[in-house]
């Protein structure tokens, strides 16, 4: 008989057990750099513009009610969402190979092309999916909890401080043919590095000769650049290049719709003459799958989103708002390496300046994330990953001072 005695202690999630630990200091000089959430130069979370804006006029809508939205989602959401994510002109969408389906933010989108993929996933012996390391931890339990093996390929070079190209382009092409290749579009978490384009390329290359399977995970896409159709870039390449693929995409971060759970999974297949009807037939599994796993999504964030992504104005103003997000964080990371470049702190500190998104890889130790958590108030997680939207003009200058004393 089932037992619940026999059950375990799991450990608690490092993020949200740092976030506890943050919120218990007394100290008027701590320092949140831990969650991955935008916040202002005040360090308070900021409402967009546009958001309100939408909000307002979302309001003002006298046939709003509460109905269950359809299966999969809001028409009007899910089709921008294509739009904003492939291009107005792409392609595969011209041609109907795009499905798409509104779920619980990126992590519910992640979820549903795992659990569609370990329900039909054919190709190679085994169905391994390649996930870079590091990355989003959330990534490992996502595809364990489908019973889908992982393994991974190597991405951060703790020398530079930037991409391990080869080794990453290595592990690609000895992965057993037909393997699932986890891709972060860009602002890659939690290290922030990048491939160029040209690395894009190679990398598309190396996944087309081996025959592999893309998942593209699409958290951050105007969020990290300002720029929407730069952060897509990688997509839409391998889209051009007539790949088949998966693609999660979130909302949580580029709108601050984190709390709504707005977010969009896609399927595109490839280019084929019968393309269309190999989609439908994938979307009517993926209708099954999105009816046991939650029904149907959640409407606000959704409906908020829409607005904003189906008028120009609003289009327009939500660019801006990326910017300033955008902007800020860049700004951030000039000023911080200026800071610690003033101090001669030891160390090369090129890569704050080099790394783009939400977040920041050190290169601190364990030990010396420790001590700043100790002596100087300063939370970020052991890996060495910091939220740059955690640093503020209030206190760049503080944690810079920090880091200079616990590396000396
Ligand atoms: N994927 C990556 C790489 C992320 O960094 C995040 C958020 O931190 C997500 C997906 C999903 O976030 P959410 O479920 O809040 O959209």
């Amino acid at each position: 008989a089932f037992r619940s005695d026999a059950v375990p202690q799991a450990p608690e999630d490092p993020l949200f057990g740092l976030m506890a630990a943050y919120r218990k200091d007394t100290s008027d000089k701590k320092v949140d750099l831990g969650i991955g959430a935008y916040r202002d130069d005040n360090a308070k979370p900021w409402i967009l513009p546009v958001v309100k804006h939408a909000d307002q006029k979302l309001h003002e809508d006298p046939n709003l009610n509460h109905e269950y939205l359809p299966i999969a989602g809001l028409a009007e959401f899910t089709n921008a969402s294509q739009k904003v994510l492939l291009g107005v002109d792409s392609l595969a969408i011209k041609e109907q190979r795009v499905r798409s389906f509104q779920t619980i933010s990126g992590t519910g989108a992640v979820h549903l092309g795992a659990l569609f993929l370990a329900k039909f996933y054919r190709q190679g012996q085994e169905k391994a999916v390649y996930l870079s390391s590091p990355t989003w931890a959330n990534h490992n339990q996502i595809f364990t909890n489908v019973q889908l093996p992982i393994k991974t390929y190597p991405y951060f070079s703790a020398k530079t401080k930037g991409l391990d190209f080869d080794g990453m382009i290595d592990a690609i092409d000895r992965a057993p043919d037909g393997s699932i290749i986890v891709l972060h579009a860009c602002a890659h978490n939690p290290t922030g590095v990048d491939p160029t384009q040209e690395q894009w390329k190679q990398i598309a290359k190396t996944i087309h000769n081996k025959n592999h399977f893309p998942f593209f995970d699409c958290a951050y896409q105007g969020f990290a650049s300002g720029d929407l159709a730069r952060d897509a870039w990688a997509i839409r390449h391998f889209i051009q290049e007539g790949f088949e693929m998966c693609i999660a995409q979130s909302y949580a971060k580029n709108f601050g719709l984190y709390g709504e759970r707005a977010g969009c999974f896609h399927f595109v297949t490839g280019p084929a003459s019968d393309a269309s009807e190999t989609a439908n037939r994938v979307a009517s599994q993926l209708a099954i799958l999105q009816r046991s796993e939650i029904s149907n999504p959640p409407a606000y964030g959704a409906r908020i989103a829409s607005l904003v992504l189906n008028d120009d104005k609003l289009f327009a103003e939500w660019e801006a708002n990326l910017r300033t997000m955008s902007g800020r964080i860049i700004d951030m990371r000039q000023k911080l390496k200026a800071a610690l470049d003033k101090m001669g702190t030891p160390g090369t500190w090129d890569h704050i300046t080099d790394q783009i998104g939400m977040f920041s890889f050190t290169g601190l130790t364990e030990k010396q994330v420790l001590r700043l958590r100790e002596e100087f108030h300063v939370y970020m997680t052991k890996n060495g990953r910091i939220s740059m939207a955690g640093l503020n003009s209030k206190n760049f200058e503080y944690f810079a001072k920090a880091v200079d004393q616990v590396v000396r």
